[in-house]
């Protein structure tokens, strides 16, 4: 059977025990496009407790079995799902792109592809998260197994809607989880639509669910009595409701990926264009929507002007691709609704008195969503603009004196997801890695990231990490066998 699902067929019913089925809640909520504000759907189901409670007993019941498939089997599974994405992947993508607005060739197909890569690494991974066997001791032997936790849920944003469900999903899935994925209410279609792909690739039924809703949804998943665990990515103050929500209710376990504004250093030293080519690209990229988007950019002394002119120039180039992200040439589209329109122009009208307005600072067209990549410069350790994640195509420019003082500055916030250091000496880069207060350190790039190593933040950036091994330990819960050889 063909994919079912376009633009003028969205999907519009929850996927519950392997079928669309219609919520059992009778409130739906509605989708716009940010291109230009027109209406995509208000017919999309906002599932409520009941809804949440059949696919838990679903999942509950798949549990049992899905946990002792063996391992090949489950492999198999993930590989034809991740199968499934590739060959879907352009189809998918309009379904993101309509409420997202993010062009296929710079955002869409690059997520399609990080989403199924994930299911790939875990497949590989399935018969290989082998536990430990320990030293014998008093007649002892001791083994640790790693244990699937059971029904297990995924909470995602909007702005990758379709990689943070490979990030999450995958992983879960692989150790024998059961899993719950509730989308961002403003980019539902993609993650909905996969429920026929979680069908043809042939997984049992009650094992991948998934229910549309907005926080309402999301808060009835973090009190559920009986999910044992929440993989959430999204906002700092939603993350600290999350693992209020879980301590309150079952002490479920709880992964937060929160926000960032994250530093980029560039030493005077550093190859110029390359720096400049990532920080760019860094803020640039799906419109700055970007959890570790290098927002903020201190640069030495010596280069300040050099580096200035090229940062800007090459933004202000990014500029004129901004457009119809339906049109293949357009490489940066509009943010993704009328809401984060207003909240990013908020961050720039009010930076006009905290900085210098470098470039952009304005609305690009009279319809939508459409920001021009703005920076400012010169705007002090404290500002609004400095301290908050903005979460748009907008960055600030300082400069330093020396690796003292420009540690001190790129540390002094509360995010810690990601830092880059653009330098040709590895002793200082290696220091400066050493130094910065952040989960993930880039040298000579930024804002990036790979699948089978760590990823999340430190300090309120975020509670556990995702992808590699670490993913697999936080859906699994360490098992102690005690096997007494006397006996
Ligand atoms: P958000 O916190 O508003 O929403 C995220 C998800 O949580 C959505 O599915 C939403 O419906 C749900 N939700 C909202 N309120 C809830 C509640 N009270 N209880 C339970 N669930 C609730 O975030 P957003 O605006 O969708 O996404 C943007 C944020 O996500 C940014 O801060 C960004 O940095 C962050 N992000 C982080 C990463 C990462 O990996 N660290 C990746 C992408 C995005």
């Amino acid at each position: 059977m063909a994919f079912p699902y376009s633009a003028s067929n969205l999907p519009t019913q929850v996927f519950i025990n392997n079928q669309y089925v219609e919520a059992k809640s009778p409130q739906k909520f509605s989708v716009f496009n940010p291109k230009d504000g027109t209406l995509v759907s208000d017919k999309v189901p906002l599932a409520g407790q009941e809804d949440v409670d059949v696919a838990v007993g679903a999942a509950e019941a798949a549990f049992p079995n899905w946990k002792k498939v063996p391992a090949t089997e489950r492999r198999d599974l993930l590989h034809k799902f991740a199968s499934l994405i590739d060959q879907h992947a352009e189809q998918l993508a309009v379904l993101t792109r309509l409420t997202l607005g993010a062009p296929y060739d710079s955002f869409g197909k690059f997520e399609g592809a990080m989403a199924a890569e994930a299911f790939r690494y875990y497949a590989g991974y399935v018969d290989k998260f082998g536990g430990e066997s320990h030293p014998q001791e008093n007649g002892f032997l001791k083994i640790t197994r790693h244990e699937p936790l059971g029904v297990t849920a995924g909470v995602v944003p909007w702005n990758g809607p379709l990689g943070t469900v490979g990030l999450k999903a995958a992983p879960a899935l692989a150790t024998g989880n059961c899993f719950i994925l509730k989308p961002s209410e403003k980019t539902p279609f993609a993650a909905l639509a996969l429920g026929w792909l979680i069908k043809e690739a042939g997984f049992p039924p009650g094992v991948f669910q998934v229910l549309s809703g907005d926080g309402s949804t999301g808060a009835i998943i973090a009190r559920h009595m009986r999910i044992r665990k929440i993989s959430f990515t999204g906002s700092i103050p939603t993350g600290k409701k999350i693992q209020q929500m879980a301590a309150e209710s079952n002490l479920k376990r709880v992964t937060l990926e929160l926000g960032g504004k994250s530093p980029a250093v560039v030493f005077d030293d550093c190859n110029l264009e390359n720096a400049v080519t990532w920080c760019v690209n860094a803020i640039a990229a799906n419109t700055g929507q970007v959890c570790f988007a290098a927002s903020r950019v201190y640069v030495q002394e010596g280069i300040r002007d050099q580096f200035v002119a090229k940062y800007k120039a090459a933004l202000e180039e990014r500029a004129k691709t901004i457009g119809d992200p339906d049109d293949r040439s357009t490489i940066m589209g509009p943010l993704v609704d009328n809401s984060q329109f207003k909240r990013v122009m908020g961050f720039i009208e009010r930076g006009a008195a905290q900085g210098t307005l470098l470039t952009g600072g304005n609305r690009v067209g009279d319809k939508g969503c459409f920001v021009a990549p703005t920076v400012f410069t010169d705007v002090d350790l404290n500002a609004e603009i400095s301290q908050n994640e903005i979460f748009g195509p907008v960055s600030i420019v300082n400069t330093f004196k020396t690796e003292e003082e420009v540690l001190k500055k790129a540390n002094a916030t509360e995010y810690g997801l990601m830092a880059g250091v653009f330098t040709q000496d590895i002793n200082r880069a290696l220091r400066i890695a050493s130094e910065f207060d952040s989960g993930m350190v880039g040298v000579n790039c930024v804002s990036l990231n790979m699948l089978n190593v760590p990823f999340g933040g430190s300090k309120q950036s975020g509670l556990g990490r995702e992808c590699g091994r670490n993913a697999l330990e936080h859906f699994t819960e360490p098992k102690t066998v005690m096997i007494n050889l006397t006996y």
